[in-house]
């Protein structure tokens, strides 16, 4: 997946607008979300209302907000942003989610956060990899929605395995007590972005630790939700 400035990262077609990073045919032809639960982001008969198993077990969070299922193209760009250091690819897929999350905005599904938190990477990772690949996503949706984005609000508190390959049960073990939290979120509305959402164990550790701190509601933002 080569690509240089000016061009398309999946057709590698000339862009109109170099910095868009992705052409409005590619945009226009990815596969969107469609029919999932708005908590859960799973499929589900009814885009409005919860599923039965958000019904029977409420997620923490509000809604779950991401662009499309972990499935090409998508999960590609991700892979290549993350894997094969790539940070360039930060605005395109942050540019994707402003204009999915803005779609539903204007539509009146969901509100604007009062603040953005991102799920925080190890320091060990975020050497190896050399870049924080939430951080560079959740700055420029910061700047273009005008909602503070605080990257040291949220923390490990001690390094964890990766979740990758873990069972339901272990990702929960892994995870507990694994955050901390700083800053003042009484009364606030609160969207915590990740790249992607799987199981949405790390997802409930943080929420938890937000509405226990008096978070009044908890958007998730990804890029990708697996199925
Ligand atoms: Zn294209
Ligand atoms: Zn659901």
């Amino acid at each position: 997946m080569l690509t240089m400035v000016g061009y398309c990262w999946l057709c590698h077609q000339n862009l109109y607008f170099a910095h868009h990073g992705i052409c409005c045919i590619c945009h226009r032809y990815l596969k969107r979300q469609q029919h999932v639960c708005p908590r859960c982001a799973l499929p589900s008969e009814s885009s409005d209302l919860p599923c039965g198993r958000c019904v029977r077990n409420p997620p923490l969070w509000q809604h779950l907000i991401a662009i499309t299922d972990y499935t090409q193209p998508l999960s590609q760009l991700i892979k290549r942003y993350k894997y094969h250091g790539t940070p360039q690819l930060a605005p395109v897929l942050a540019r994707l989610f402003l204009l999915h999350w803005l779609q539903g905005y204007r539509e009146g599904r969901w509100h604007k956060p009062d603040r953005i938190l991102g799920i925080p990477l190890h320091s060990r990772k975020r050497w190896q990899r050399g870049f924080d690949h939430i951080e560079l996503i959740a700055r420029p949706l910061s700047r273009w929605l005008q909602c503070p984005y605080h990257p040291g609000f949220l923390q490990r508190s001690r390094a964890t395995l990766t979740q990758r390959g873990l069972s339901a049960a272990q990702r929960k073990t892994n995870l507990k007590r694994a955050f901390k939290l700083r800053g003042d979120f009484a009364d606030q509305h609160v969207a915590i972005f990740d790249d992607v959402i799987t199981t949405g164990t790390t997802l409930h550790e943080a929420s938890q630790l937000l509405i226990r701190a008096g978070a009044r509601s908890v958007q998730a933002w990804a890029i990708c939700r697996t199925l």
